[in-house]
């Protein structure tokens, strides 16, 4: 499963801050560094409007490439190169242009435990905790222009 990142990252993720909100300027760099990438998801963890990838840069010519994509200020350096080349970042809905081979349909999810499931897993209790209360799956969007994006996913109770 893997994402393909918006080419207006940078300034999606600007629209989203609230008035009083400090920029995070080495977050902002990323941002604009990841526009048009396609990256990996990991699957643990899955959720409607939000995605954990993979570490962005795998080795050094990965980062290479992507530090030639953008001249970041010096002084912001050290922090992109680590936010790069760490456990990957959680990426919001609005820097998310589409999702590719996205497995999230009808998998369940335990907002208890965080349990997820198999692919064929039917049943409405989580195998992990044993619990049915917090059991949810997740289903395309009963809106029709969200849905159509094919971004985001809802969720609801099993
Ligand atoms: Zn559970």
């Amino acid at each position: 499963m893997k994402i393909k990142i918006s080419e207006n990252a940078g300034q999606n993720y600007l629209s989203s801050l609230s008035k009083f909100m400090p920029i995070n300027w080495p977050w902002l760099h990323v941002m604009k560094i990841i526009s048009n990438e396609v990256l990996e998801v990991e699957t643990d963890h899955l959720f409607s409007n939000q995605f954990n990838t993979s570490t962005i840069a795998k080795d050094d010519n990965d980062l290479n490439r992507l530090l030639a994509k953008f001249d970041v200020p010096a002084n912001d350096l050290e922090k992109v190169k680590s936010i790069l080349t760490g456990n990957g970042i959680r990426a919001m809905h609005n820097i998310v242009d589409s999702v590719v081979d996205d497995i999230r349909l009808n998998l369940r999810k335990c907002r208890w435990c965080g349990g997820g499931s198999e692919k064929d897993y039917k049943g409405d209790t989580c195998l992990e905790c044993g619990k049915s209360e917090y059991y949810y799956k997740f289903v395309p969007h009963a809106n029709k222009s969200v849905r159509d994006q094919g971004v985001f996913l809802q969720e609801v109770k099993v």
